[in-house]
């Protein structure tokens, strides 16, 4: 833990430097944010309400370096490049976002202690700032801890890893918050889906009407 936050300290006094092409003063300047983008949408089978997405694949060193730097070096910063590129995407896919609520993915508040923040959090508020669209950070809660879903492989063992990890930490503000609204729920990484549908079962308890998880990118 303490090395964690050395560790962070001494990141954070690194001189800033975009993860693509070297350039000095930011972590991920605008030429590599817009050259790395591989828009990818899709639509789960399983959720005709949620679509999926994605700047670009994290197999792409550039994504995947940002969001190292966003998640494991406590370097918050990261989140303003990605969210206003996240923001960029959503304001070119919809026009009206009178009915609209942004939610970030929850991490488990143990995790969130440990981190000292979420990531998701973060591009959000960008997010939010940039599109003018409220944010919602307290209502979807992450209920129980899950193991990363790319570590494990068997489907079935990947939907038992996430169901029941979200709830509404008020059902009845939550029906009067979220009815008829479209959420979009931003996360950093999307892997299979199985995840967001298990928080998209969780809101449309609550009278969400469509679904849109917006995420930097997308794993394998
Ligand atoms: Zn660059």
């Amino acid at each position: 833990m303490y090395k964690q936050i050395l560790s962070q300290f001494l990141d954070a006094l690194l001189p800033r430097r975009c993860v693509g092409c070297l350039r000095y003063d930011t972590w991920a300047c605008d030429d590599c944010v817009a050259a790395s983008q591989r828009r990818h949408q899709t639509t789960l089978p399983e959720s005709s309400v949620l679509s999926i997405q994605t700047l670009g694949p994290y197999h792409d060193p550039f994504w995947r370096h940002s969001i190292e730097l966003l998640k494991f070096r406590g370097i918050k910063e990261v989140a303003i490049p990605l969210g206003l590129a996240l923001a960029e995407y959503i304001d070119e896919l919809d026009t009206s976002f009178d009915n609209a609520i942004i939610i970030p993915m929850p991490l488990h508040p143990r995790r969130v202690c440990e981190r000292g923040y979420n990531q998701a959090t973060l591009l959000s508020e960008i997010i939010s700032q940039s599109l003018d669209i409220p944010l919602l950070d307290n209502l979807l809660v992450r209920i129980k801890s899950t193991r990363a879903q790319a570590q494990i492989s068997n489907p079935i063992e990947r939907f038992n890893n996430v169901s029941k990890a979200f709830s509404l930490n008020d059902q009845i503000r939550a029906e009067r918050v979220l009815a008829g609204k479209t959420v979009y729920l931003i996360d950093d990484v999307v892997t299979t889906g199985a995840t967001a549908l298990a928080a998209v079962k969780v809101l449309q308890k609550a009278g969400v009407r469509k679904i849109e998880l917006y995420a930097v990118a997308r794993g394998s």
